[in-house]
C-alpha cells in the first residue's frame, strides 16, 4: 500500500510518528489508524499533554535531571547525601538506577558524552555545578555509569582527568555490561550486579 492511498492528514501524522525512536513506517501507520479510531476526548487530552510537555519539564539546576521543579526530588532529599555521586549520560539513566532501588546517593547528568570525532569535550557537557557539588555534598566516591561505548570510554577518561587532583574514589560499573550496550536497555538484575561489582 503506497502513501497516496492514505488520507492526507493520516500521511502527515505517519510522517510525524516515524520520528519517534524505534518506530518505522509500518508501526507509524498502525499507530496513526489506531489514533483515528479513538474517541475525541482522548485525542484532545493527548494533544494537550504533548503540547505542554516541553515547558513543564525543566532541568534540575543541581544535577541536570529532568523535573517539574527548580530542583529535582532526589537533590531535595537530604537522606540521599551519602557521599556517593553517580555520573550518568542522560536523565533517563537515573530511572534505571532508581528502579532497582539499591543506590541511595545522588546523581549528576552530563547531558551527553565526550566525542573526539565530533570535537565534543567535557566542557560542553553539564559540568558547571560538578566541582561545587563534590565539596558541598562531601562526596567521597564518584561512580562513573556511562554507557560502554567508545564515547563513554572517552568520557570516563576525561572525568578521571577532571578529578585527578582530588582524594575521590573513582569507580566504574562492573560485571555484566557488554561493550556497545546502553544502560537504557539493561535489565534491573544486570544493572544491580554491575553496580555492586563496581571497581
Ligand atoms: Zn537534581
Amino acid at each position: 500500500m503506497s502513501d497516496s492511498s492514505h488520507p492526507e492528514s493520516v500521511v502527515d501524522l505517519i510522517e510525524d510518528l516515524r520520528r519517534l525512536p524505534g518506530v518505522g513506517r509500518k508501526t507509524a501507520t498502525r499507530y496513526a489508524y489506531w489514533l483515528v479510531s479513538q474517541d475525541q476526548e482522548y485525542l484532545t487530552s493527548l494533544g494537550k499533554k504533548i503540547h505542554r510537555i516541553k515547558q513543564a519539564v525543566k532541568i534540575c539546576r543541581i544535577c541536570g535531571n529532568k523535573t517539574e521543579y527548580e530542583i529535582c526530588h532526589i537533590c531535595q532529599n537530604t537522606d540521599r547525601r551519602t557521599g556517593q555521586l553517580c555520573i550518568v549520560e542522560q536523565a533517563e539513566d537515573i530511572l534505571q538506577f532508581e528502579k532497582i532501588g539499591v543506590y541511595r546517593g545522588t546523581y549528576h547528568v552530563l547531558g551527553g558524552v565526550v566525542d573526539p570525532l565530533k570535537n565534543i569535550t567535557l566542557d560542553e557537557l553539564y559540568t558547571e555545578t560538578l566541582s561545587e557539588r563534590i565539596e558541598g555534598e562531601h562526596i567521597k566516591e564518584v561512580i562513573l555509569a556511562l554507557n560502554p561505548t567508545m564515547q563513554g570510554d572517552a568520557t570516563n577518561l576525561a572525568l578521571k582527568e577532571y578529578f585527578q587532583d582530588t582524594e575521590l574514589i573513582i569507580t566504574k560499573l562492573g560485571r555484566g555490561i557488554s561493550i556497545g550496550s546502553t544502560l537504557e536497555y539493561l535489565d534491573s538484575a544486570t544493572l544491580k550486579e554491575a553496580l555492586e561489582s563496581r571497581r
